[in-house]
């Protein structure tokens, strides 16, 4: 005789108890292959992997039991007696249901006050993923996903994807984490690029109650940022440098400096960013048309998933302290320390960082290891959020630096004549 184990939702129990007018109705058994795991669901799980077959869910309590069908007697909603293979039977496990999943005493998710939020995540790739997931795991209720992309190969090393989730859309990927984590979490996905769908963006944006920027350009960021300073809305932003050698923080708060006043009307720092994804760098212009594809290959530099982590742990702490602002919650202390909008980490002392302080003996300098918050003035002449006349030029033009803009700033400096010839 084997030993199974098995395991019924308890929110379709209730809701097949519940139901006098039904006495019985077939559903499914999906069985971790030659593990010994059988989870029994009354409607069909997303799930396509490993052995799937029907399963009779009954009340009566004398229906013939036939060989190779799993048949489930439903005693009540706390009691079912699986009949498998044979007649020995077993007693199912019951995952426990919304109320229980949400009560702070079975200490399953954590923070209760986070059922009602809604976070929109735009970009899941190592970022992203990660990040949903750990707000999912904080109990977070309601998740919008937006990202075109689907998995490939080059994503594994430092996605929370699977090999078995390849050709998958990452907003189908994620949601089924999310889900897996918190059953009860509704998701909404958008597998779209937002630069194409303003009217979307902004919908989303106007409904969430923070907004997580984890997209691999600056143009997106920017589109972004946009939404956030009209709509008067929090958003975190976050990124990783050349091969991860350190990476940046940045939360724009309403009222204070917008992600545009720290990088600039240009796009600057794009250059010295982390790329990692040929085809996106392509398309957002940081790798030039001309570039072939052996020095195109060259300057996709990817850090260890260690070292982007980091990074991904403070936008999920920072959400988490914005997410629970006004309420009591375990991280209301942090409220009084993660007051800059700006943060640093460096992970290893090269080029840039080289000058900086040992870890094993720094004296004033920072050292490797370490987040330093940083205080960013808003710039009166930002594009965004600035008092200076803006123009929207549509599409996008390169500017003598060969970086891509959408918008310029009209003042005293502006020069038509060169805007003119691009
Ligand atoms: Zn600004």
């Amino acid at each position: 005789m084997d030993n199974n184990i098995f395991y019924i939702d308890g929110e379709e129990l209730n809701l097949f108890c519940s139901d006098d007018s039904k006495r019985h109705t077939f559903g499914y058994a999906y069985e971790w292959e030659g593990e010994g795991v059988i989870h029994l669901r009354f409607t069909p799980l997303n799930h396509s992997f490993g052995k799937c077959f029907h399963v009779l869910f009954t009340k009566d309590q004398d229906v013939e039991l036939s060989q190779g069908e799993i048949v489930a007697k439903v005693h009540n909603n706390t009691n079912v007696e699986i009949f498998y293979k044979s007649d020995y039977s077993y007693k199912a496990e019951i995952i426990p249901s919304k109320d229980s999943l949400y009560s702070r005493n079975k200490g399953i998710l954590e923070l209760n006050i986070l059922e009602n939020k809604r976070v929109m995540i735009v970009g899941l790739g190592s970022f992203g993923s990660q990040i949903s997931i750990e707000l999912a795991k904080a109990g977070v209720g309601h998740f919008v996903l937006m990202d075109f992309d689907r998995v490939e190969l080059h994503n594994l090393a430092r996605h929370t994807s699977t090999v078995n989730d390849l050709g998958r859309l990452k907003t189908d990927v994620i949601s089924d984490a999310v889900k897996g984590k918190n059953p009860y979490a509704e998701v909404e996905k958008f597998p779209i690029n937002i630069i194409d769908y303003p009217e979307i963006l902004k919908e989303q944006c106007a409904k969430a109650d923070i907004v997580i920027c984890a997209t691999d350009n600056n143009r997106s960021r920017f589109v972004l940022s946009e939404q956030l300073v009209s709509l008067g809305k929090t958003g975190i932003f976050g990124r990783a440098i050349t091969r991860a050698e350190g990476g940046d923080v940045f939360i724009y708060r309403p009222g204070g400096p917008c992600y545009c006043c720290l990088i600039g009307n240009g796009w600057y720092e794009a250059a010295r960013e982390e790329i990692t994804n040929e085809v996106s760098a392509r398309r957002d212009g940081r790798i030039a048309a001309y570039v072939s594809p052996e020095d195109a290959d060259a300057m996709v530099q990817v850090g260890l998933s260690a070292d982007i982590e980091p990074m991904c742990n403070m936008m999920i702490k920072l959400a988490l302290v914005e997410l629970s602002r006004g309420s009591e919650s375990g991280i209301k202390s942090l409220e009084k320390e993660f007051v800059a909008p700006y943060y640093i980490w460096v992970n290893r002392r090269e080029r840039k960082y080289g000058n900086w302080g040992c870890f094993a003996n720094p004296g004033h300098m920072p050292t490797i290891m370490r987040w330093y918050g940083v205080d960013v003035d808003r710039d009166e002449g930002c594009s965004l959020c600035g008092s200076h006349i803006r123009l929207d030029v549509g599409e996008s033009f390169t500017d003598e630096y060969g970086n891509i803009a959408t918008n310029v700033n009209i003042d005293e400096s502006f020069d038509f004549d060169k805007f003119n010839k691009k």
